[in-house]
C-alpha cells in the first residue's frame, strides 16, 4: 500500500533553501528566536528553536555542540548554553551542510570552537563559497568557518568516560550526513537523518537518496534500545518506538509518486 505521508514532501532542493521544507519556511523569518532547553541525560542537552536542533555536551572542562543553528540565533543559543555550563564551546560538529545547521559556524569559530564534519559536508560548504554548489543562494560562509577537522567514515571524541562516536551515512539526506552516538549515556543525535512525524526532505541535488535515507534510519534504529533518547534533526526529543513508526511509514512511501 502506498502511503501519502503528512505535511512535507520529498522536494527538490531548488525549492527549499533550508532543509525544513516549504511548510515551515515562514517560521524561519520569525523576529526573535526563542530557545527551549531540554535535559536529555546527565551531561547532554537539546536546544530547540527555529532551525535544526542543537545537541550540547557538558564536559568537565569543555563544551561540545552538535550543530549551531542559524547565525541570527547565535546570541540566544550561546545564552542558553551559558545556563547549562560555564565551560567554553571548544568543538562544533556539523551534521551536514544545510544552513539551518551551519550558518552560525563563523560565530562559533570566533568563540574558539574547532569545527568538525564529514569531508563531503566541508566540500558542499566550500562549493557554496565558490557559488557553484547546489544552493548558491544560501548565505556564504568565510573559508575559515569551513570545518577544520574532517573524516570519511567515523571519528571518535573522548570526553570524560564517554566515547562520542561520529558516524557517516552516505547518500541519505545529503552526501555528508553523520549521526552522533553516546553509548554510555544511551543518547543518539541523528541530524536530519530523522524528522519526527513528517516525511523527510531529501536533498537529491547534494547526493541524498530515498534508499540511503532508509538505510541510515535502519542503522540508527539497530543501535537504539527502548531506553535510548533520540535527538532528531527537527522535532521533539523522541525514542526508538516513535522512530520505528516513522521508519515503517517511510518504507511504504512511494517516492516516484512525486515525479
Ligand atoms: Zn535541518
Ligand atoms: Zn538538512
Amino acid at each position: 500500500m502506498r502511503v501519502k505521508l503528512v505535511r512535507l514532501a520529498i522536494i527538490s532542493v531548488s525549492l527549499a533553501f533550508v532543509c525544513v521544507g516549504v511548510s515551515n519556511a515562514q517560521n524561519l523569518v520569525a523576529k526573535k528566536p526563542s530557545i527551549e532547553t531540554i535535559q536529555v541525560s546527565e551531561n547532554i542537552y537539546m536546544l530547540r528553536g527555529k532551525g535544526g536542533n542543537v545537541g550540547v555536551v557538558k564536559g568537565t572542562q569543555r563544551t561540545i555542540i552538535i550543530d549551531g543553528q542559524f547565525a541570527r540565533a547565535f546570541n540566544d543559543i550561546a545564552a542558553a548554553i551559558k545556563v547549562i555550563t560555564p565551560h567554553p564551546v571548544t568543538h562544533l560538529i556539523n551534521t551536514h551542510y544545510h544552513s539551518d545547521h551551519t550558518s552560525a559556524n563563523e560565530k562559533w569559530l570566533e568563540q574558539g570552537a574547532t569545527i568538525i564534519a564529514h569531508i563531503n559536508t566541508r566540500n558542499a560548504l566550500a562549493a557554496e563559497i565558490s557559488a557553484t554548489g547546489p544552493n548558491p543562494r544560501l548565505p556564504m560562509l568565510p573559508v575559515n568557518a569551513l570545518p577544520f577537522v574532517t573524516f570519511t567514515e567515523q571519528l571518535t571524541l573522548h570526553e570524560g568516560s564517554e566515547n562520542i562516536e561520529i558516524v557517516h551515512f552516505p547518500k541519505a539526506h545529503t552526501q555528508g550526513d553523520i549521526a552522533v552516538f553516546f553509548p554510555k549515556s544511551n543518547v543518539i543525535v541523528t541530524g536530519d537523518l530523522y524528522f519526527v512525524g513528517v516525511t523527510p526532505f531529501i536533498d537529491t541535488q547534494s547526493g541524498g537518496t530515498y534508499q540511503g535515507y532508509l538505510l541510515a534510519m535502519k542503522s540508527i534504529l539497530d543501535r537504539a534500545d527502548q531506553d535510548t533518547k533520540i535527538i532528531p534533526g527537527h522535532g521533539p526529543l523522541t525514542n526508538k518506538s516513535t522512530m520505528q513508526r516513522d521508519y515503517a511509514n517511510l518504507q511504504e512511501f512511494d517516492p516516484t509518486s512525486l515525479d
